[in-house]
């Protein structure tokens, strides 16, 4: 039985959809003016193996990621950057698919664009405003008053006042309450803008993503989610809009995802201590970011740094090498009925308990011991356990590479060569027939220093990158 923390109600409650065999997810993406960094890696990396483990227990997941494509930073990179709008949005999306593809992040079924979504955001807005949610500020704006909103606070736990007092929003006098919130803004000259009811204009960013959930999934659904940064206001403000409107329940269950720090703060843009996704993949490979992401629960924060990434390597490098020699790239036998038994009922037990996946993780681990155990003895099991832990970790998005590749990667293409390497292995071996060890130890080393490991196992030295 899948158990979900939710926001709104602190708690792990058992996930039940609306509909049933039917999940409708809805998670903020990005908003397109710069990189990705490692943190947003980290929310839709969560994403991509909950909309993993959803479609592995059978739901038909509908899982919708939004662009934000017009806002303020946007308006302001493409004037810094003397770049058209739609210029610097266009090569942000396709940076952000190439990041994603190489991340292993699967596709969203529907990737709405909040400027091809204005008529459904100018409809809804008008609904704030006959029904008095709404109100035109003096300055031209629609604002929302959020005191007409009677359980605004509710996602963050924290009364109006509370939030008054910890608000970092700048005083503007054309509101009625410093908490109210822009949902449509009066165009400023040399700004994009559309035509509205009440003037040329643009839309406030809580209002795409009310009008695009609500378009793509309906007033009520299943999966609401995001970072953490993210329950207040941006999600509180949605609720408002879009339970003001529909006086129906917006969302059942809310996900965040905790944040990545670096020296224990927030990476983020605006603090300026971020790693772009791209910045990282120079350095390690994909999969090591995905695991070393994975390695903690999604809601604790975890820690950038060279070490942790290096101790995710390592393991990643352990986890391959159980594999080596006994299957290939992906999972090709997929014959899930065939894996039973005691790992698949932990698996299923930490994914079921809020999406654990450091306890699956260690199960993988389990599954790989037995078969550095098995290996030797009962190669035909041995490979069986090796299918069976591809299996249970495509859900985690890892593990699904030819391992011989994997274990390789790191290396230059040069000192990749595998002649070059088999030459040093056999002068090696030779050194050690005629028992000359300093030889032998030479030559290892001297693979060290190029970034190759050597391994002696019963069938022989086998070898890896550093
Ligand atoms: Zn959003």
């Amino acid at each position: 039985m899948l158990k979900i923390y939710n926001t709104l109600t602190q708690k792990k409650e058992v996930f039940t959809p609306l509909y049933e065999k039917k999940v409708g997810m809805y998670v903020c993406g990005m908003t397109v003016y710069d990189f990705c960094h490692i943190g947003h890696a980290r929310v839709l990396i969560a994403f991509d193996v909950i909309l993993r483990y959803l479609t592995l227990c059978g739901y038909q997941v509908t899982y919708v990621r939004n662009i934000t494509d017009i806002d303020d930073k946007i308006i302001q990179r493409a004037q810094e950057n003397n770049e058209r709008l739609s210029d610097l949005t266009q090569r942000m999306i396709k940076a952000m698919h190439e990041d994603f593809a190489q991340l292993n992040i699967l596709p969203p079924t529907q990737e709405p664009r909040a400027t091809d979504a204005i008529s459904k955001m100018l409809d809804l807005i008008q609904v704030l405003l006959d029904k008095n949610y709404a109100y035109v500020a003096e300055n031209g704006d629609i604002c929302y008053s959020v005191e007409k909103f009677k359980t605004y606070g509710e996602l963050a736990h924290q009364n109006l006042e509370k939030l008054r007092s910890g608000s970092r929003v700048a005083v503007d006098i054309s509101k009625k309450d410093p908490l109210d919130f822009v949902l449509w803004k009066k165009a400023k000259p040399g700004e994009p803008s559309w035509e509205s009811p009440w003037g040329a204009g643009r839309p406030g960013w809580h209002i795409e993503c009310s009008a695009m959930s609500m378009e793509a999934l309906g007033e009520h659904f299943d999966i609401h989610g995001g970072g953490l940064d993210l329950v207040f206001p941006h999600h509180q403000n949605e609720i408002a809009q879009s339970e003001g409107a529909t006086a129906t329940k917006f969302v059942n269950t809310w996900i965040h995802v905790g944040f990545v720090q670096t020296n224990r703060q927030k990476m983020s843009k605006s603090l300026g201590n971020f790693f772009t996704v791209r910045d990282v993949l120079k350095q390690y490979p994909a999969e090591v970011i995905r695991y070393f992401l994975l390695a903690s629960h999604y809601r604790s924060p975890i820690q950038y740094s060279q070490e942790n990434l290096q101790t995710a390597q390592a393991s990643l490098h352990r986890l391959y090498t159980s594999l080596r020699g006994l299957v290939n790239a992906g999972p090709q036998t997929f014959i899930p009925e065939r894996y039973t038994g005691d790992y698949l009922t932990k698996f299923q037990a930490a994914m079921d308990d809020d999406f654990n996946t450091p306890e699956v993780l260690a199960v993988l681990f389990e599954l790989a011991r037995e078969i550095n155990r098995l290996r030797d003895n009962d190669e035909k099991q041995a490979q069986f356990y090796a299918e069976y832990l591809q299996y249970l970790a495509s859900t985690l998005g890892i593990l699904q590479q030819d391992p011989e590749q994997f274990l390789k990667l790191g290396l230059s293409q040069e000192n990749r060569d595998s002649e070059k390497i088999q030459r040093f292995i056999a002068a090696r071996n030779e050194a050690r027939a005629s028992k000359n060890w300093q030889e032998a130890d030479r030559i290892r080393d001297e693979l060290l220093s190029l970034g190759v490991i050597l391994e002696d196992t019963s069938k022989g030295t086998e070898w890896r990158q550093k």
